[in-house]
């Protein structure tokens, strides 16, 4: 097993724990090295590339430019404000997530933030900020605020309902999102 240290990512700072990265015997089939590390997550791509990538091809934005692979499919919902060159590097040379539905990325003070990983009541519970935007997201579903609260309580890593969260690399605010499988 290598112990070469991962590639650093900006917006996904520990992709060990939020689980992109697994460390396994892999030959990477865009550089044909086994690096001891696979890229956990599916890309979108025409080949099935899950468990088939290093962290470095998915760095340095070869195995994007290769396989024609997206790491995080990015909306219209993505602030007017966030340069391309942003844009890029979170779709092409960032390692994403799976969510329930399709993963979304948040941003904040003209920025992507960072990923933190999927999320129950006992990691963000302790964050207001994050708290805050998981009640506004149950109330515009239409929740009243005793149903939000509790939906919000009972988010959980491994139930029917996940948060997804992330910090603003700026002023440090967390963000989060909800969804339910
Ligand atoms: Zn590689
Ligand atoms: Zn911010």
């Amino acid at each position: 097993m290598t112990s070469e240290a991962l590639p650093i990512f900006r917006y996904h700072p520990d992709p060990v724990a939020t689980g992109a990265f697994e460390q396994r015997p892999t030959r990477c089939v865009g550089c044909g090295q086994d690096r001891g590390w696979a890229y956990a997550v599916t890309p979108y791509a025409e080949a099935n590339l899950r468990d088939a990538l290093c962290p470095w091809c998915v760095a340095d934005g070869s195995a994007a430019a290769t396989f024609g692979a997206t790491f995080t499919e990015l909306g219209e919902d993505v602030p007017a404000a966030i340069p391309q060159s942003v844009r890029d590097e979170l779709a092409h040379r960032t390692p994403g997530f799976s969510a329930w539905q399709e993963e979304r990325w948040l941003f904040h003070c003209d920025d992507a933030a960072a990923f933190l990983g999927a999320a129950g009541w006992d990691d963000v519970g302790h964050l207001p900020d994050a708290v805050a935007q998981l009640h506004a997201q149950a109330e515009s579903w239409g929740f009243g605020r005793e149903d939000a609260e509790a939906f919000v309580g009972s988010l959980d890593v491994d139930g029917d309902s996940t948060a997804y969260l992330f910090r603003c690399l700026h002023c440090g605010t967390h963000l989060a999102y909800a969804d339910a499988g």
